[in-house]
Protein backbone atom coordinates (compact mmCIF):
# COMPACT_ATOMS: atom_id res chain seq x y z
CA UNK A 1 0.00 0.00 0.00
CA UNK A 2 1.61 3.33 -1.07
CA UNK A 3 1.16 6.54 1.18
CA UNK A 4 -1.82 7.66 -0.37
CA UNK A 5 -3.66 4.45 -0.48
CA UNK A 6 -3.00 4.50 3.67
CA UNK A 7 -4.22 8.17 3.75
CA UNK A 8 -7.64 7.07 2.07
CA UNK A 9 -7.51 3.92 4.35
CA UNK A 10 -7.19 6.07 7.46
CA UNK A 11 -9.57 8.50 6.32
CA UNK A 12 -12.28 5.89 5.22
CA UNK A 13 -11.68 4.96 8.83
CA UNK A 14 -12.19 7.52 10.65
CA UNK A 15 -15.02 8.61 9.36
CA UNK A 16 -16.65 5.52 10.07
CA UNK A 17 -15.73 5.38 13.42
CA UNK A 18 -16.92 9.29 13.54
CA UNK A 19 -20.34 8.24 11.88
CA UNK A 20 -20.72 4.79 14.52
CA UNK A 21 -20.52 7.83 17.51
CA UNK A 22 -23.48 9.76 16.20
CA UNK A 23 -25.81 7.27 14.84
CA UNK A 24 -26.92 3.66 16.40
CA UNK A 25 -28.66 3.31 12.67
CA UNK A 26 -27.03 2.17 9.89
CA UNK A 27 -25.80 5.58 7.77
CA UNK A 28 -24.46 4.96 4.26
CA UNK A 29 -21.72 6.50 3.22
CA UNK A 30 -21.62 7.85 -0.38
CA UNK A 31 -17.77 8.56 -1.45
CA UNK A 32 -18.28 11.80 -3.62
CA UNK A 33 -15.44 11.94 -6.14
CA UNK A 34 -16.20 14.62 -8.36
CA UNK A 35 -12.41 16.41 -7.75
CA UNK A 36 -10.75 12.69 -7.44
CA UNK A 37 -9.06 10.34 -9.90
CA UNK A 38 -9.90 6.90 -10.62
CA UNK A 39 -6.62 5.90 -8.66
CA UNK A 40 -8.66 7.11 -5.48
CA UNK A 41 -11.86 5.86 -6.28
CA UNK A 42 -10.06 2.00 -6.95
CA UNK A 43 -8.30 2.16 -3.61
CA UNK A 44 -11.42 2.99 -1.85
CA UNK A 45 -13.13 -0.12 -3.48
CA UNK A 46 -10.07 -2.02 -3.54
CA UNK A 47 -10.57 -1.01 0.83
CA UNK A 48 -14.31 -2.62 0.20
CA UNK A 49 -16.37 1.39 -0.39
CA UNK A 50 -18.66 0.76 -2.65
CA UNK A 51 -20.61 3.82 -3.23
CA UNK A 52 -20.18 6.55 -5.21
CA UNK A 53 -21.00 9.73 -6.19
CA UNK A 54 -20.43 12.00 -9.39
CA UNK A 55 -22.28 15.19 -10.18
CA UNK A 56 -21.21 15.74 -13.44
CA UNK A 57 -22.93 13.11 -16.07
CA UNK A 58 -19.19 13.47 -18.42
CA UNK A 59 -17.23 12.30 -15.15
CA UNK A 60 -19.33 9.73 -14.64
CA UNK A 61 -19.58 8.00 -17.48
CA UNK A 62 -15.58 8.17 -17.94
CA UNK A 63 -15.26 6.84 -14.48
CA UNK A 64 -17.77 4.24 -14.58
CA UNK A 65 -16.49 3.19 -17.53
CA UNK A 66 -12.33 2.79 -16.36
CA UNK A 67 -14.79 0.82 -13.43
CA UNK A 68 -16.14 -1.38 -15.92
CA UNK A 69 -12.77 -1.73 -17.59
CA UNK A 70 -10.67 -2.66 -14.30
CA UNK A 71 -13.39 -4.95 -12.64
CA UNK A 72 -14.99 -2.97 -9.53
CA UNK A 73 -18.25 -5.22 -10.63
CA UNK A 74 -20.43 -4.21 -7.67
CA UNK A 75 -19.73 -0.65 -7.55
CA UNK A 76 -22.35 2.16 -7.47
CA UNK A 77 -22.86 5.09 -8.70
CA UNK A 78 -24.70 7.73 -7.72
CA UNK A 79 -26.25 11.04 -9.48
CA UNK A 80 -25.83 13.57 -7.17
CA UNK A 81 -25.64 16.96 -9.52
CA UNK A 82 -28.27 19.34 -11.61
CA UNK A 83 -30.25 17.30 -13.96
CA UNK A 84 -31.42 18.47 -17.39
CA UNK A 85 -33.36 16.84 -19.80
CA UNK A 86 -31.47 16.06 -22.37
CA UNK A 87 -28.55 14.31 -20.39
CA UNK A 88 -31.60 11.96 -18.67
CA UNK A 89 -30.70 9.41 -21.13
CA UNK A 90 -27.06 9.31 -20.70
CA UNK A 91 -27.51 8.96 -16.85
CA UNK A 92 -29.87 6.43 -16.78
CA UNK A 93 -27.93 4.04 -19.38
CA UNK A 94 -24.18 4.55 -16.96
CA UNK A 95 -23.16 1.28 -15.91
CA UNK A 96 -24.30 0.20 -12.23
CA UNK A 97 -25.97 3.57 -11.86
CA UNK A 98 -27.48 2.50 -8.44
CA UNK A 99 -29.27 5.77 -7.14
CA UNK A 100 -30.25 9.41 -8.61
CA UNK A 101 -30.12 12.02 -6.22
CA UNK A 102 -30.90 15.09 -7.47
CA UNK A 103 -34.76 15.20 -9.33
CA UNK A 104 -36.33 18.21 -9.00
CA UNK A 105 -39.07 18.30 -11.08
CA UNK A 106 -41.67 15.58 -12.39
CA UNK A 107 -41.12 16.34 -15.40
CA UNK A 108 -37.60 14.76 -15.20
CA UNK A 109 -39.33 11.74 -13.40
CA UNK A 110 -41.62 11.06 -16.82
CA UNK A 111 -38.11 11.06 -18.54
CA UNK A 112 -36.11 9.21 -16.41
CA UNK A 113 -39.05 6.54 -16.59
CA UNK A 114 -39.19 6.41 -20.33
CA UNK A 115 -35.72 5.63 -20.40
CA UNK A 116 -35.83 2.65 -17.95
CA UNK A 117 -38.87 1.38 -19.54
CA UNK A 118 -36.65 1.29 -22.87
CA UNK A 119 -34.06 -0.74 -20.72
CA UNK A 120 -36.37 -2.90 -18.61
CA UNK A 121 -35.03 -1.86 -16.22
CA UNK A 122 -36.37 -0.03 -12.25
CA UNK A 123 -34.52 3.08 -11.46
CA UNK A 124 -33.64 3.96 -7.92
CA UNK A 125 -34.44 8.29 -6.96
CA UNK A 126 -34.40 10.48 -4.42
CA UNK A 127 -36.51 13.94 -4.66
CA UNK A 128 -34.05 17.04 -4.06
CA UNK A 129 -35.98 19.38 -1.87
CA UNK A 130 -35.11 23.01 -1.27
CA UNK A 131 -35.94 23.78 2.23
CA UNK A 132 -33.18 27.08 2.47
CA UNK A 133 -35.29 29.02 0.15
CA UNK A 134 -32.08 29.25 -2.04
CA UNK A 135 -33.19 30.00 -6.06
CA UNK A 136 -29.91 28.77 -7.36
CA UNK A 137 -30.01 25.95 -5.72
CA UNK A 138 -32.58 23.32 -7.31
CA UNK A 139 -34.93 21.07 -5.69
CA UNK A 140 -39.29 21.11 -5.07
CA UNK A 141 -39.81 23.80 -2.52
CA UNK A 142 -42.63 22.25 -1.50
CA UNK A 143 -43.81 18.52 -1.83
CA UNK A 144 -47.54 17.49 -1.03
CA UNK A 145 -49.77 14.12 -1.20
CA UNK A 146 -50.25 14.56 -4.67
CA UNK A 147 -46.72 15.11 -6.29
CA UNK A 148 -45.80 12.39 -3.81
CA UNK A 149 -48.59 10.56 -5.31
CA UNK A 150 -47.91 10.86 -8.84
CA UNK A 151 -44.04 10.16 -8.33
CA UNK A 152 -44.73 6.86 -6.68
CA UNK A 153 -46.77 6.49 -9.78
CA UNK A 154 -44.11 5.70 -12.07
CA UNK A 155 -43.93 2.10 -13.26
CA UNK A 156 -40.01 2.10 -13.93
CA UNK A 157 -38.87 4.14 -11.01
CA UNK A 158 -38.07 3.44 -7.26
CA UNK A 159 -38.82 6.86 -5.03
CA UNK A 160 -36.45 5.93 -2.74
CA UNK A 161 -36.92 9.09 -0.72
CA UNK A 162 -35.82 13.22 -0.36
CA UNK A 163 -32.45 14.64 -0.80
CA UNK A 164 -31.05 17.74 0.35
CA UNK A 165 -28.76 20.64 0.76
CA UNK A 166 -28.50 22.99 3.81
CA UNK A 167 -27.39 26.54 3.68
CA UNK A 168 -23.46 26.75 4.34
CA UNK A 169 -22.66 26.51 7.71
CA UNK A 170 -19.86 28.69 8.76
CA UNK A 171 -22.34 31.67 7.21
CA UNK A 172 -25.39 30.34 8.55
CA UNK A 173 -24.73 28.93 11.46
CA UNK A 174 -25.42 25.11 13.16
CA UNK A 175 -29.04 26.49 14.32
CA UNK A 176 -30.19 27.66 10.38
CA UNK A 177 -28.59 24.78 9.50
CA UNK A 178 -30.04 22.60 11.54
CA UNK A 179 -33.61 23.79 11.03
CA UNK A 180 -33.66 23.02 7.56
CA UNK A 181 -32.43 19.08 8.34
CA UNK A 182 -34.87 19.39 11.11
CA UNK A 183 -37.77 20.04 8.13
CA UNK A 184 -36.61 17.73 5.73
CA UNK A 185 -36.71 14.67 8.18
CA UNK A 186 -40.44 16.02 9.03
CA UNK A 187 -41.12 16.26 5.55
CA UNK A 188 -39.28 12.61 4.59
CA UNK A 189 -41.29 10.55 7.57
CA UNK A 190 -44.41 11.74 6.42
CA UNK A 191 -44.23 10.25 2.91
CA UNK A 192 -41.58 7.07 3.19
CA UNK A 193 -41.05 4.18 5.89
CA UNK A 194 -37.65 2.48 5.61
CA UNK A 195 -36.37 4.89 3.03
CA UNK A 196 -33.45 7.19 2.24
CA UNK A 197 -32.85 10.34 3.65
CA UNK A 198 -29.43 11.86 1.97
CA UNK A 199 -28.27 14.85 3.87
CA UNK A 200 -24.92 15.77 5.20
CA UNK A 201 -21.71 16.39 3.68
CA UNK A 202 -18.36 17.02 4.92
CA UNK A 203 -18.57 20.44 6.49
CA UNK A 204 -21.99 18.86 8.06
CA UNK A 205 -23.16 15.55 8.38
CA UNK A 206 -22.68 15.30 12.13
CA UNK A 207 -25.93 17.73 12.51
CA UNK A 208 -27.42 15.88 9.54
CA UNK A 209 -27.21 12.59 11.17
CA UNK A 210 -28.42 14.23 14.64
CA UNK A 211 -31.85 15.23 12.37
CA UNK A 212 -32.14 11.39 11.38
CA UNK A 213 -30.35 11.27 7.79
CA UNK A 214 -29.60 7.98 6.86
CA UNK A 215 -27.03 8.75 4.01
CA UNK A 216 -24.43 10.99 3.54
CA UNK A 217 -22.82 12.56 0.31
CA UNK A 218 -19.02 13.31 1.50
CA UNK A 219 -15.94 14.45 -0.93
CA UNK A 220 -13.33 16.38 0.57
CA UNK A 221 -12.87 14.97 4.15
CA UNK A 222 -12.27 11.41 2.37
CA UNK A 223 -10.18 12.32 -0.42
CA UNK A 224 -8.36 15.48 0.97
C1 LIG B 1 -19.79 18.12 -3.93
C2 LIG B 1 -21.04 17.64 -3.33
C3 LIG B 1 -21.03 16.96 -2.10
C4 LIG B 1 -19.78 16.72 -1.29
O1 LIG B 1 -19.23 17.90 -0.82
P1 LIG B 1 -18.01 17.91 0.23
O2 LIG B 1 -18.13 19.23 0.88
O3 LIG B 1 -16.78 17.77 -0.60
O4 LIG B 1 -18.21 16.78 1.15
C5 LIG B 1 -22.25 16.49 -1.61
N1 LIG B 1 -23.41 16.69 -2.27
C6 LIG B 1 -23.46 17.34 -3.46
C7 LIG B 1 -24.78 17.51 -4.13
C8 LIG B 1 -22.28 17.84 -4.01
O5 LIG B 1 -22.34 18.48 -5.19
Amino acid sequence: MNQRQSDLKNNLESLKAKVQSLSSGNISIVAVSKYSQFDDIKSLYELGHRDFGENRIDDLEQKADLAKTHGLNDIRWHFIGRIQSNKIKRIVNVSNLHLIHSVSKLKHLEIINKESEKLDINTNVLLQVNLSNESQKDGFFNLDRNTINSAKGFKSLNVKGLMTMAENRSQCGDEVVKGTFDKCYQMYSQFFDHGILSMGMSGDFEIAIGSGSNMIRVGSILFK
